[in-house]
């Protein structure tokens, strides 16, 4: 392992969309799978906690010093297309974004939607990400996984993953997803492709606040309803805590609007869920995930 990639007490905020986080113990960023084997072998034998992020595009961590090690996939990033039978295998840190750009130059049909997702391909995968019932489980042929208490890695085929809603059975066990093995439906009209996810990309900037720091929606949407029309109902709109606020444009969503503290973003999400439980008698669930906190992810 590089030195270059390894630091000891390394600020997270950067490596989070919402640009708020705490400093890790140790952090490293490896360049692939070798590399990513021999930081689990170690938090392994020196008795360390090992944590993963992807892009940082559905996290809220604390801003406090988190013991162990944090791992980032961002630079695992290899990805290999075969635009004639519509296979393709990517490691767990190729940006949704660029995935989608592939697939739609290579012809392969069914990764439009991806385009405004600013995660991970193994963020997507542990969140189950999607747009509508539209999420890469669809793809999925299977995932190539590490055990983080024994170093082990496994093949997991689409059929041995449970996926809901923004859930995936990853959320319930202790595997990091390295890579996967995707299939897409080759021969498309490549024009077309690339105009529809020019425009779905068009539509989120539109119609969500892309250009400011957040972590995408905040909650679920429960069943037979919405998060955002629970919370505009609760007239929060544009509400601010410190320097977190409910975003004029998308009520699901939190921005950080100047110096927010993750104190500051946590209790706006208290006071939503307050809120809405009292008038409204429905308990929104996150659907980010937080890190150095005691909530029940
Ligand atoms: C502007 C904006 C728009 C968004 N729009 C959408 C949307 O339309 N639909 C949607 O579903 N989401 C959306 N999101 C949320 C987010 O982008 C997705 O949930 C994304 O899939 C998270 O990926 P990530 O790499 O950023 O994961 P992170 O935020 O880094 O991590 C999320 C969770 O995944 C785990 N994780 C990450 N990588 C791995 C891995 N390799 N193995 C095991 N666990 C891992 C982490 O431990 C953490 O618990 C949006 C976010 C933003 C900021």
């Amino acid at each position: 392992m590089n030195k270059k990639n390894f630091f000891e007490n390394f600020s997270l905020s950067s490596y989070t969309t919402i640009k708020v986080g705490g400093v890790a113990e140790y952090f490293a960023e490896p360049r692939n799978l070798d590399e990513f084997s021999y930081l689990i072998k170690w938090a392994i034998s020196n008795n360390q906690r090992c944590q993963i992020i992807g892009a940082g595009s559905n996290l809220l961590i604390n801003n406090i010093f988190i013991k162990g090690l944090i791992i980032c996939t961002k630079k695992m990033k290899s990805l290999k297309i075969d635009p004639h039978t519509g296979i393709v295998e990517a490691e767990a840190g190729v940006m949704l974004p660029t995935l989608s750009n592939s697939l739609a130059k290579n012809g392969l049909q069914g990764g439009e939607w991806a385009i405004g997702i600013p995660g991970t391909l193994g963020g997507a995968i542990y969140m189950n990400a999607g747009t509508g019932n539209l999420s890469l489980a669809k793809n999925l042929i299977d995932v190539t996984v590490i055990n983080n208490e024994t170093n082990q890695k496994l093949e997991l085929e689409k059929k041995d993953i449970n996926f809901e809603y923004r859930f995936s059975s990853f959320q319930s066990n202790n595997f990091t997803i390295l890579s996967a093995r995707l299939h897409f439906e080759p021969n498309g009209n490549l024009k077309q492709l690339v105009q529809t996810t020019k425009n779905n990309l068009k539509f989120k900037r539109e119609t969500q606040p892309y250009h400011q720091p957040s972590f995408g929606s905040v909650f679920k949407n429960p069943d037979n309803n919405f998060a955002a029309k629970l919370i505009d109902d609760m007239g929060l709109k544009g509400y601010k805590i410190g320097g977190a606020e409910i975003s004029m444009m998308h009520s699901n969503f939190i921005i950080n609007n100047s110096s927010a503290s993750s104190k500051d973003i946590y209790e706006l999400i208290t006071v939503i869920q307050q809120k809405v439980l009292q008038n409204k008698g429905i308990y929104l669930q996150p659907e980010v995930r937080m890190i150095g906190f005691d909530y029940p992810n």
